[in-house]
């Protein structure tokens, strides 16, 4: 079973200051000292408690632990030590519903560490029934290249799970701090589907935390960024790359090969007279739409390249050219 609340053992507020929490802790150590209480069993298990809260409210950083985690405040430290990637976004967002529970103890909530916590916890207006809520979301930024985004990818996640705790069935225990459930780290396989967006979202539906009392598991979000690629600029569903022409070429006509970015070369027909910055549209070589419907189109920019280290003979029919075009 949970104990109870620090700030209600030392008798201070939730924003009380450093400084108050200290008087409030000396006072009850004066009071409670087993040297004052020589033989007194529960003078000494206050004392105990008393000096259980104060080394945790009188640490900052266990202090804001305990304010976002509750009784689970030490589940923080310890995920972190597995080496799992903490879903930081997650465990704030816990902790602000766990602020909301200590208010309002009505509320359902939407899963998530103040709902189990206030659904374990006595002495915020005692033990509730346990209600179906539905399991924590968690989010993980995800980068890949634009060649990952369009033949879409695999990434595999440093996740978590929560498990009934084995001693207690969920009832909780001193094994499970209380809240009826172990946190394990786990790792997932996820797929990131081709035509992704930067700044989108990918939902793998009920793979965050499983429900509770009934209620169905929460969602992984992927939160997508494409790295820039060296090559191809994309706008929507649409790339567009530079295609240098020989000067020649463009003049007469010609043929140049375009890099597309599913990796094979398509040969572009250059018509004589090309300007250069000529802009081709080569249709459904572009990314994947999302939902498999198609592909964008590949925007070849012409950029002519001047012939250099002319021989004397080349530089002879320039000078003919010249004095015609003139
Ligand atoms: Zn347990």
């Amino acid at each position: 079973m949970a104990g109870k609340n620090y700030y209600d053992i030392l008798g201070v507020g939730k924003t009380a200051t450093a400084k108050e929490i200290k008087q409030a802790y000396r006072k009850l150590a004066r009071k409670y000292h087993p040297d004052v209480n020589t033989g007194d069993k529960s003078a000494e298990a206050k004392f105990k408690e008393i000096n259980g809260a104060h080394e945790v409210l009188s640490d900052p950083e266990k202090r804001k632990k305990y304010d976002q985690f509750g009784d689970k405040w030490q589940y923080a430290d310890q995920f972190a030590q597995t080496g799992g990637r903490q879903p930081s976004r997650d465990f704030s967002r816990g902790g602000t519903r766990t602020t909301s529970h200590f208010e309002d103890i009505g509320d359902i909530g939407g899963g998530g560490f103040g709902d189990i916590f206030d659904s374990i916890l006595g002495g915020f207006g005692g033990r509730r029934a346990r209600r179906p809520q539905r399991g924590r979301d968690f989010e993980y930024p995800v980068e890949v290249s634009l060649e990952e985004a369009y033949h879409g990818a695999a990434r595999v996640l440093e996740t978590q799970t929560e498990e009934p705790c084995s001693s207690c069935k969920g009832d909780g225990c001193p094994s499970c701090g209380g809240v009826g459930r172990i946190i394990r780290p786990k790792r997932l396989e996820v797929r990131i589907p081709p035509g992704v967006k930067g700044g989108s979202r990918v939902r793998i539906a009920g793979k965050g935390s499983p429900g509770y009392g009934g209620g169905t598991a929460g969602d992984i979000f992927l939160l997508i960024s494409v790295k820039p690629d060296k090559r191809f600029q994309r706008t929507g569903d649409d790339l567009h790359v530079e295609v240098p022409v020989p000067l020649l070429d463009a003049i007469l006509g010609g043929e140049v090969q375009v890099p597309t970015i599913g990796g094979k070369k398509l040969a572009l027909k250059i018509p004589p007279e090309t300007q250069n910055g000529k802009v081709f549209r080569l249709s459904g070589q572009g990314m994947p739409k999302l939902g498999g419907n198609g592909k964008g189109d590949l925007l070849a920019k012409v950029n002519i390249v001047l012939p250099t280290k002319l021989s004397e003979r080349e530089k002879e029919l320039f000078q003919e050219l010249k004095a015609i075009h003139a």
